[in-house]
């Protein structure tokens, strides 16, 4: 590909965006800031802000404990069944609940109890910290077989070949991130899927890095579990709860291992033993997180609105447009590449190798307005939310890169990180 490297081009590029209306439905937050990071937290809609402010003023502060019949006590499930539409399930087999690190537990757990004859779970070294943890503390509670890691070759593409040959009748469980946190690989998931199933393994994806900005068809690929963020391209707010998925005929044959009362038959019958709800609410655990879990469904509007498929186009075209514009004015300068180069295999943020990718960091961040995340050890993550991303902002953000480097104005800060990065 060659495409032009003015700024021009990338106005040009602006201008004949289909979706670039979608911006103005955001907080514009602080003027001129160019936001890289809505891959890790999204920006609200201004529909989002308004649905948080009538939760807090209108039903919690009037409404009191009225609301929890007027559309509280349902939400977990009715946004869950919205979620559902973006990622091909059906609407009684998504719930809002939790974290996504509760979430992976319960569904792990329960996959080791209701198979007992399998004895391992299986990964890669490009999936989530959270999720390898969790499997490893879920076999270690049911005294089964280490968790099986396998590595990817070069850091960047996810090790297919080698996890088919792990795969065997002793599975119980392979558990992936659709795409990865770091290098933005995304797997196919139809044919992992379909592969880990002719072994007998049943396969639970993350989805935290690709909902909102991929299609996703689970029913057609007929995955048993999926979980997922909100707070990502979801936009959903800061720890708004996460969804999880299971597929409806297995559903009433786990249990979770966290029973509370919200998954119980008859919750306000305050039965002293735990009779489960038929159904995917029996993942349910305690009371929701109202407030962000409301906010999630405003979120989730406004990429029905735009169409996932819209979005994924543009985000393929806008990650496209970065790695030519690094190539051409970041590579000569000692910038690497840490992401696939093929926009099929790709999700929707770019990850960029540097030495100085640490420092180069906080260069932007104190002195450019552009907010990138820094991921250990070298690399600068670059997330695109097309609902808000403009192709402008990318070229001011490689110019700004390009000068730090060539003007070697890292050298200012120190290699100590604090905090968030
Ligand atoms: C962001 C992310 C998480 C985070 O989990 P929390 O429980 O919300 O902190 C987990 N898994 C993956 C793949 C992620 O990208």
């Amino acid at each position: 590909m060659n495409l032009e490297t003015t700024r021009e081009y990338a106005e040009h590029l602006d201008r004949s965006d289909l979706l670039s209306g979608f911006r103005d439905q955001f907080s514009p937050g602080e003027p001129g800031l160019i936001y890289l990071d809505g891959n890790s937290l999204g920006r609200p809609s201004l529909a989002t802000l308004d649905r948080i402010e009538t939760l807090v003023r209108k039903e919690w502060a009037e409404g009191l404990i009225r609301s929890w019949n007027a559309g509280w006590y349902e939400a977990s499930c009715r946004i869950g069944a919205r979620i559902a539409g973006l990622i091909g399930a059906g609407e009684d087999e998504v719930i809002v609940a939790d974290s996504t690190s509760i979430n992976l537990f319960k569904l792990a757990a329960s996959v080791l109890e209701a198979r007992p004859d399998c004895d391992n779970i299986i990964t890669d070294d490009l999936n989530f910290p959270t999720d390898l943890y969790v499997f490893e503390a879920a076999l270690n509670l049911s005294r089964r077989a280490p968790l099986k890691i396998v590595s990817s070759r070069d850091g960047i593409s996810g090790p297919v070949e080698e996890l088919m040959q792990a795969i065997d009748s002793s599975t119980a469980l392979l558990s992936l991130s659709h795409v990865s946190f770091k290098s933005s690989f995304m797997y196919d998931m139809e044919s992992i899927t379909r592969f880990a199933h002719k072994q007998g393994a049943w396969v639970l994806w993350d989805l935290s890095h690709s909902v909102g900005a991929v299609p996703i068809n689970l029913g057609d690929c007929g995955v048993e579990m999926a979980v997922g963020c909100t707070y990502k391209y979801l936009n959903g707010g800061p720890g708004a709860p996460a969804f999880l998925y299971v597929r409806r005929d297995l559903q009433d044959d786990l249990h979770n291992p966290i029973p509370g009362w919200f998954g119980h038959n008859d919750p306000f019958a305050f039965d002293l033993t735990c009779l489960e709800t038929k159904g995917i609410r029996r993942f349910l655990t305690g009371t929701p997180p109202i407030i962000s879990l409301s906010a999630i469904e405003s979120a989730v509007e406004v990429i029905e609105a735009a169409g996932i498929e819209e979005i994924r186009r543009k985000s393929i075209a806008q990650t496209n447009y970065l790695i030519d514009l690094c190539r051409k004015k970041l590579f000569p300068l000692g910038f690497t590449l840490k992401s696939p180069e093929s926009g099929a295999r790709r999700g929707s943020h770019i990850s960029l190798g540097h030495p100085e990718a640490f420092r180069i960091c906080r260069s932007l961040i104190e002195e450019k307005k552009v907010l990138p995340d820094f991921r250990q050890p070298d690399n600068i993550r670059l997330g695109i939310s097309p609902l808000y991303t403009s192709f402008a902002e990318l070229y001011d953000a490689v110019e700004h890169m390009r000068a730090i480097v060539a003007d070697e104005a890292y050298q200012k800060y120190s290699m100590e990180r604090t905090g968030v990065t």
